[in-house]
């Protein structure tokens, strides 16, 4: 058994945070936060630099390596800063969907531009009514000679009206059981028949815009179908799988960030006479996180290295998002408590660390859901 990342793994690690050093800048990044404004230009450098695609093949423009890697630029960015951090790391979002199950056209028309920072992706998978339980979407794709027709509405859709192209779930077989009449299908941004509606207030992620998408009519050739007709829900929940991972890797930075930003603070702060970090309290607090984030850290990194060599079993995936992002969750809020009053201002950042930890206990599944797929896989079929 070896725990060690390989020289290439280090030197990814350090570039990721060399260049997060280099171009997130802390006022800035308030700055932008407070207009939800997405810096562009990062997103270009960053995909230029092969942080974004780091994770798909060569021929396409990737960088030839693997979810361990994914995950380690994920933490680097968001130990740096949680907000620009999740939303650069996001801008190819849902684009393993195509790398994994489209057709070779799909794959070499758009994975490029994505993988240079040029395009953004996203998904549309929850609905107003159905977030969780993707089984019961409404959306519907209908084929119409050589083109889908898509009704419906998507909600809380990452860089909705700001992305380049979608992956939609649609029902594209209701005579079918749910799970097996399902299909995903690529759209590309200012097709007719699409609008957003911008959710423009929420509590953390603010370089990440969201959007409800209605989609009345629109259409797009045939070919858009990602992978098997009617195996959308599979292929989904499979994307689901991966995308737990990338999210426990930025719980992690983000966990880890507060942690840094805490630990210095209390290196420096005199209260009583003493150092905070003299009095036992502190201390214990200080080895409690820890022993957090390094076990989320750990937990990450096997789902990733599993998921690398075809071992993952899904419940790890579910595993390491749960843990990593309660661990966030409860670093942020230990930071904030050792920073004392500062660490409710802005100027202190573990505020808006803190605002963004939460959201990767919702995103792709609450932690109910989760809790599910693990307790599944470990009762398995009753008789
Ligand atoms: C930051 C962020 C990013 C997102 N990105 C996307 C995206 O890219 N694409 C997209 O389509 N959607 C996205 N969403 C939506 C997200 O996937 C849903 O919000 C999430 O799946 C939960 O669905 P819901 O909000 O409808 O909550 P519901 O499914 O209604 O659940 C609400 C609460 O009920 C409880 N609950 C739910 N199911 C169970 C259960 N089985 N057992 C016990 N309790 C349960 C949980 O406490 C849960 O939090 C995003 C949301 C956030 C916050």
């Amino acid at each position: 058994m070896d725990f060690s990342l390989s020289k290439p793994q280090k030197e990814i690690q350090k570039a990721a945070w060399e260049f997060a050093k280099g171009e997130f800048d802390k006022e800035l990044i308030i700055e932008w936060s407070k207009e939800q404004r997405f810096p562009e230009t990062l997103i270009k450098k960053s995909g230029e630099l092969g942080f974004i695609g780091i994770h798909y093949p060569e021929d396409i423009d990737g960088g030839g390596m693997g979810l361990v890697e994914n995950v380690l630029v994920g933490e680097a960015f968001c130990r740096k800063d949680s907000t620009l951090g999740a939303a650069l790391m996001f801008t190819g979002y849902a684009s393993e969907c195509i790398l994994r199950f489209a057709d070779k056209n799909l794959k070499t028309k758009f994975l490029p531009d994505l993988m240079n920072g040029q395009l953004i992706s996203t998904g549309a998978f929850s609905e107003p009514g159905q977030g969780g339980d993707i089984s019961q979407i409404r959306t519907n794709a209908v084929k119409k000679g050589d083109a889908w027709q898509i009704n419906g509405k998507k909600a809380l859709v990452p860089f909705g009206g700001m992305a380049g192209l979608y992956v939609v779930l649609c029902s594209t077989d209701p005579n079918t059981a749910p799970t097996h009449g399902m299909s995903l299908i690529l759209v590309e941004a200012g097709r007719e028949g699409a609008s957003v509606h911008h959710l423009p207030e929420k509590l953390g992620g603010r370089l990440m815009p969201f959007a409800d998408i209605t989609f009345d009519q629109v259409t797009v050739p045939e070919s858009h179908l990602i992978g098997t007709q009617g195996n959308g829900y599979q292929h989904a929940q499979s994307f689901f799988t991966e995308n737990r991972i990338q999210i426990a890797g930025l719980a992690l930075g983000t966990a880890q960030g507060a942690f840094d930003r805490a630990l210095d603070y209390v290196r420096q702060r005199e209260q009583f006479g003493k150092k905070l970090a003299q009095f036992q309290v502190t201390r214990h607090k200080l080895a409690s996180m820890a022993a957090k984030i390094e076990a989320a850290r750990y937990l990450t990194y096997f789902a990733a290295w599993s998921f690398d060599n075809k071992k993952l079993e899904p419940r790890f995936a579910s595993m390491a998002k749960m843990t990593a992002a309660r661990t966030a969750v409860e670093v942020a809020d230990e930071a904030i408590q050792l920073l004392g009053g500062y660490g409710y201002m802005t100027e202190y950042e573990v505020e808006h660390f803190y605002r963004d930890a939460k959201q990767a206990e919702i995103f792709q599944g609450p932690p109910s859901v989760q809790k599910d797929i693990i307790a599944d896989a470990l009762i398995g079929k009753l008789k």
